[in-house]
């Protein structure tokens, strides 16, 4: 559910990015989500009311949302600003309002709409201790940083404001303090090429110090009220033909690893406001049939969920655990996963250790995203996949890193299905001590052992 944050100006001058008084930067005046937020003032609460409302008319489950905040740099707002707006969400899921912060998100533990996570996008210099501090205070799970490329030169060039040292600490310290990491990534900005793009792609994860659990890929288009448009007039920038940018995404589809996520492939902005760049707002479908034809596949997390599997008609296999460790710039992820034999994907689980604590950074069971009157496989979600995949992670944190408690960011709204399994508040954490040895047998979620 997206919430989209009142305009205000940007530390940023990044040259591709469009500006306009009535919609946050980066965004254009009628992009859905903006539409939206202006019919009702950027009230944040009338937001959720009507996104809660249509979701209800589509004949959606709304017992679980999860929250994105988009707009500019909402870290850089005023403090009061952020934490009214994140209360405004709160109570509009709550149906009630409450006199803080605080008791908003506890009402929220056992409320019929329950925030199971909130993601907020943030630039890499915008993400020190203290926009921690807010995005903890906030319930926050998930963090996007606008990252875009992982070259100095270009940033410098498009007056991003920033570098590489920058994107560099903000990934260290979201992950060690149990935040998801996505990254905006923008092939095609000015000063690359598609082999300059491709290498920096592979750098994305090859270099341990990036290493996102999820990306948003959004070529760079010239989109109107933005500087670019002067650079693309006066033939000083060029994007990529069609063909070269979806060559480009493929190549990186195939590249990435599968612990990632690829969530986006193409900005939201009405084709009316494109001057330049790929206006396929389908891009993910061509891109996808493109690969089948060329035999390749992308392995992303996306690619892969039990839902969409199902929907497009895969066979399904049975479920069981699977495990990939990778080490990232001051510790190590454990990457736990019920798959079948072709990949499908049922649920996940990220772990991060480090030498003071080992914190579950996301746990997530697919349910089946079939339209309705489909014919529905039963539930995963209810097949008790969540809490064998946390005990796994708990055998792994006291048996192999000897730690004696384990620590998860979760949305506030999953607080209670964790007290259900020993754990208990703690600051902005659940937390539970592993001193306790295990009873329950994991065995696989159909009956059969999977270990
Ligand atoms: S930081 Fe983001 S919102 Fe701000 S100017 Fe740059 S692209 Fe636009
Ligand atoms: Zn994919």
């Amino acid at each position: 559910m997206a919430v989209m944050a009142k305009p205000f100006p940007c530390p940023g001058k990044c040259v591709y990015c469009p500006s306009s008084p009535q919609a946050p930067k980066s965004y254009t005046v009628e992009s859905p989500a903006v539409l939206r937020a202006r019919s009702c003032g950027f009230d944040a609460g009338k937001q959720v009311e009507i996104r809660l409302r249509t979701l209800a008319e589509m004949g959606h489950a709304r017992d679980k949302v999860e929250l994105i905040v988009m707009g500019g740099t909402f870290l850089s707002y005023p403090r009061d600003y952020q934490y009214q707006f994140i209360k405004d969400c709160y109570d509009a899921l709550n149906g009630s309002s409450s006199s803080t912060l605080r008791e908003a998100q506890i009402l929220n533990e056992n409320t019929e709409h329950r925030c199971v996570g909130l993601c907020i996008e943030t630039r890499p210099d915008f993400c020190g201790e203290d926009e921690i501090k807010s995005m903890l205070d906030c319930g926050a799970t998930r963090v996007e940083l606008g990252v875009q490329t992982l070259d100095d030169e270009i940033h410098h060039l498009t007056r991003r404001g920033h570098g590489v040292a920058e994107i560099v600490s903000a990934t260290r310290l979201l992950r060690d303090y149990g935040f998801k990491v996505y990254y905006h990534w923008m092939p095609g900005l000015p000063g690359s090429t598609p082999e300059h793009d491709l290498w920096l792609s592979r750098r994305l994860f090859e270099d341990e110090r990036f290493r996102p659990d999820g990306l948003k890929l959004y070529p760079t288009l010239v989109v109107l009220g933005s500087e670019l448009e002067d650079w693309y007039h006066d033939k000083r920038y060029r994007p990529y033909e069609d063909e070269e940018m979806i060559g480009l995404l493929m190549a990186i589809k195939a590249l990435v690893p599968k612990y990632v996520r690829i969530a986006r492939l193409m900005r939201d902005i009405p084709s009316k406001f494109i001057l330049a760049g790929s206006r396929d707002l389908a891009l993910r479908a061509t891109i996808w049939s493109k690969m089948r034809e060329a035999g390749l596949r992308c392995s992303c997390i996306r690619c892969r969920e039990y839902g969409h599997r199902l929907r497009d008609g895969w066979p399904i296999g049975e479920p069981y655990l699977s495990r990939l460790d990778y080490e990232t710039w001051g510790g190590r992820e454990v990457f736990l996963s019920y798959e079948d034999a072709s990949e499908t994907l049922f649920g996940l689980l990220r772990l991060r250790t480090n030498a003071e604590r080992a914190t579950v950074r996301e746990l997530h069971v697919f349910g089946p995203e079939v339209p309705l009157g489909a014919r529905l496989e039963p539930a995963v979600q209810h097949r008790g996949l969540g809490g064998k995949l946390l005990r796994e992670a708990e055998r792994i944190v006291s048996e192999e890193f000897r730690a004696d408690r384990l620590s998860v960011l979760s949305g506030v709204g999953a607080r209670e299905y964790y007290r259900s399994l020993g754990y208990r508040l703690e600051g902005a954490y659940m937390v539970r001590e592993l001193d306790q040895a295990r009873e329950e047998p994991l065995e696989g979620p159909f009956g059969s052992p999977s270990l």
